[in-house]
């Protein structure tokens, strides 16, 4: 059957929002198809697997083995590798995580099928899938057919809207235990950042800041500002250099690739490296108080003047409009 497999992520237990804005699609996909949305999740101790059913999946399966519970990347090449074969869908679905992003070109060269990474939406045409990705650190978009069988291709998080079809719906969980294969590398330790926020790849809001923030401490109105409005604190390599933001925060070429549904720009210019990083956003804000920053002529809001005045207006009018 034109069945299509996500593979799932989940964090301390939990299965990710990433994952049902991917089981959303791929059961649109699946329809298309005349098959069904399945996911696979690798690891004991997750919740909520058979909550993939309201966003269209029939069938959750979990991978384990003691070698699975943290990400080891023979491990999952191997255990995806043995259940592609075994259950033979004619597409694999990932998330262009970290994850995603080492585990899903090593499984297509294995499978021999074609990829397409970091897509930022899906489609099928004539039966086979066709993914739209950008290309040229974001200055190209492009749709991309496949001539193998079987189709693989990640998704940047945030690219669909996760919807419920089938509100209560669960789908059948299937516990498989897997071989794992021999590790030439084993992971020893996950240390957690300490930001409780959501992480800049996943945030569905940023508020960025640039060299002209002019110091660290200066990132304390922009943290200000995203607590009131739910964002996550990003920076370009500008600021980064400088001392003034973590190199995690930073967003671009060198950096992290987002794509939120709100992206808001103080003080950075838009070089090609740091829109490379945050173009695919669904909507740019910035503030900048150069008119001619070639930051406007990406933007759909653009703000022209200080930013130490603009940020704590935008803080306190946001408090007024959210909070009451
Ligand atoms: C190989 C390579 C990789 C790179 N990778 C990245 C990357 O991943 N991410 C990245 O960001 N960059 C990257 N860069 C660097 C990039 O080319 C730019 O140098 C960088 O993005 C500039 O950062 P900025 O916009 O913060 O600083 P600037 O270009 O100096 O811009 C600062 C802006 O702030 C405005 N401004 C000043 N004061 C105020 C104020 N008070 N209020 C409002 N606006 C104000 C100015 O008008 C100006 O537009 C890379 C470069 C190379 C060569």
């Amino acid at each position: 059957m034109a069945n299509i497999l996500v593979i799932g992520e989940h964090a301390e237990g939990k299965v990710k929002k990433v994952t049902f804005e991917l089981v959303t699609k791929a059961s649109e996909l699946a329809a298309k198809l005349g098959g069904q949305a399945e996911v696979v999740f690798i690891g004991s101790g997750i919740s909520n697997t058979a909550e993939v059913g309201q966003y269209g999946a029939k069938k959750a399966y979990v991978l384990n083995n003691a070698n699975l519970e943290k990400y080891n990347t023979d491990a999952y090449t191997k255990v995806l590798f043995d259940l592609v074969n075994e259950l033979k869908p004619q597409v694999v679905l990932g998330t262009a995580s970290p994850v995603g992003k080492d585990v899903l070109p090593r499984l297509a060269a294995r499978l021999d099928s074609g990829l397409a990474s970091d897509c930022t939406n899906l489609d099928i045409q004539d039966g086979k899938l066709v993914a739209t990705r950008p290309v040229y650190s974001g200055k190209a978009i492009i749709d991309v057919k496949f001539e193998s069988a079987l189709q693989v291709a990640s998704a940047r998080p945030n690219s669909f809207v996760p919807s419920v079809v089938a509100a209560g719906a669960a789908a059948e969980v299937v516990n498989k235990d897997m071989d794992a294969g021999t590790l030439r590398a084993v992971l020893k330790e996950l240390v957690k950042a300490q930001s409780q926020k959501a992480d800049l790849t996943e945030a569905g809001i940023i508020v960025s800041g640039g060299r002209a923030m002019k110091a660290a401490e200066n990132f304390k109105i922009l943290a200000e500002l995203a607590d009131v409005i739910g964002a996550t604190v990003g920076a370009s390599r500008a600021a980064v250099d400088s001392g003034y933001a973590t190199h995690d925060m930073q967003v671009g070429q060198t950096g992290k690739v987002v794509n939120p549904n709100l992206y808001i720009a103080c003080g950075i210019s838009g070089a090609i490296q740091h829109l490379a990083g945050m173009r695919t956003s669904k909507v740019i804000v910035a503030i900048n108080k150069d008119p001619e920053a070639p930051i406007f002529t990406k933007a759909d809001y653009g703000i022209v003047g200080d930013l130490f005045q603009i940020v704590p207006l935008l803080t306190q009018e946001f408090k007024k409009a959210l909070q009451g």
